[in-house]
């Protein structure tokens, strides 16, 4: 399957701003199509895009300095946007979402087809620049890259981006499988070794904001996997930072510095969080012994509290709070992709079922009752039950117990 591997680059002060220089005109580009598209002109394909580049070069003429593979990729990109626009229209979604204007803040990622990068030798990639040849002289010589980890041997594409704290990484996109035959990269990256799967064994998965994950086995087994902790001390820097920072004058020194600051630890807040939601992918489905992988579908579930009039200030802090970690912090949505695409690769089926009311149901006489978020242990009300079982473990149960019942006697 596809993979991806991120590794830092180092360049030299003028290779960098070459790389902002290039960065800078493809996000031109685009930026142009887009408003031409906002004011309503009919977006032709990226075929006939394609063909008016040709134009956009005489217009500007610097775009001649910048490497024409890139170029190609600013019509790729754009039209991948569009389709994916005409999609969700068709799809009749409320919000569809049209391209929009990329900021001059963020840097535009710069892709290189593989085909196109000559050999790396040693740690060192070439990233080609625009002119030579026929072009004329170049005005910008090729940018050295050095890389600071062996890539992988065959890879796809490459993808130039920088973070916020200005380090630039090239992206290298991989089919593992063609490694492999070459006995290639992945013999000589430290690999835990994967537990003996067992064929028929069955793990379900309750995911919560308290608790990741909470499983239970075919073997009556428990497994808790806790999420992020650090988010309220994130959260708490990062307001105070702010505020801190919106005292000043918009562009002024202590502005400017503070917004830096700002950027750097929200950052930090996101790798760590997205670095967790990895672990506990990975944990699932590369360390545990069972084949099987149950989840509910997350998209049944109201995870965000709706604003209704007459509130209570407490009542709306509350629902701030938790709006906020659920579109900011929890990543969930994140957690299930990364699952996704681990379970394919380590050979696990992943199933993901609907998983109505199995908070709200005992997992032992299946009695409804209401579940409000602060209940933690689920004290069943049927007296012939009288179940007392934690809120997640119950519900994992019954997303076990629902999974088995979906299958029939022979599958
Ligand atoms: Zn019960």
């Amino acid at each position: 399957m596809l993979l991806s591997q991120k590794i830092k680059i180092e360049v030299s002060k003028q290779d960098a701003a070459t790389l902002e220089f290039m960065q800078g005109k493809c996000r031109g580009l685009y930026n142009w199509w887009v408003m031409r598209l906002r004011n309503g002109e009919r977006w032709p394909g990226w075929q006939q895009t394609k063909k008016t580049l040709a134009k956009s070069r005489v217009h500007d003429p610097e775009l001649n300095a910048v490497y024409g593979k890139l170029l190609h990729e600013v019509y790729f990109r754009l039209d991948k946007a569009m389709q994916a626009f005409f999609r969700r229209v068709a799809a009749g979604e409320k919000k569809p979402g049209f391209p929009r204007f990329k900021p001059r803040h963020e840097f535009f990622t710069l892709c290189y087809p593989a085909m196109y990068l000559d050999r790396i030798k040693g740690n060192t990639i070439i990233l080609p620049t625009g002119g030579g040849g026929k072009w004329g002289p170049k005005r910008h010589p090729n940018v050295i890259a050095h890389l600071t980890e062996t890539p992988p041997e065959h890879f796809r594409e490459v993808a130039v981006s920088r973070d916020a704290q200005g380090n630039y990484y090239c992206s290298f996109v991989y089919n593992d499988a063609e490694q492999k035959e070459h006995g290639g990269k992945d013999n000589t990256r430290k690999q835990r070794k994967q537990r003996l799967m067992r064929d028929n064994g069955t793990v379900a998965f309750d995911l919560g904001i308290k608790t990741l994950a909470t499983g239970v086995t075919d073997q009556g087994r428990f497994y808790h996997i806790g999420g992020f902790k650090g988010y309220r001390w994130y959260n708490k820097q990062l307001d105070k930072i702010r505020s801190k920072r919106d005292k000043y004058k918009k562009k002024s020194r202590r502005y400017i510095h503070l917004s830096k600051v700002y950027k750097r630890v929200s950052e930090r807040k996101r790798n760590k969080q997205c670095d967790c939601l990895h672990k506990a992918s990975h944990l699932i489905a590369h360390r545990l012994a069972e084949r099987a992988v149950v989840i509910g579908d997350l998209s049944q579930r109201q995870m965000v509290i709706k604003k209704h009039e007459e509130e209570t200030p407490k009542e709306r802090n509350k629902r701030r709070i938790r709006n906020r970690m659920v579109y900011n912090d929890w990543g969930l949505y994140g957690f299930v992709q990364m699952l996704t695409y681990k379970c394919l690769r380590f050979g696990k089926e992943l199933y993901i079922i609907d998983e109505r009311d199995t908070t709200k149901m005992c997992s032992a006489c299946q009695n409804k009752q209401d579940m409000p978020l602060w209940k933690r242990t689920y004290r069943c009300e049927n007296e012939n039950c009288g179940l007392v079982m934690d809120r997640d473990e119950n519900s994992a149960v019954n997303i076990y117990e629902r999974f088995l019942a979906r299958l029939g006697p022979h599958t």
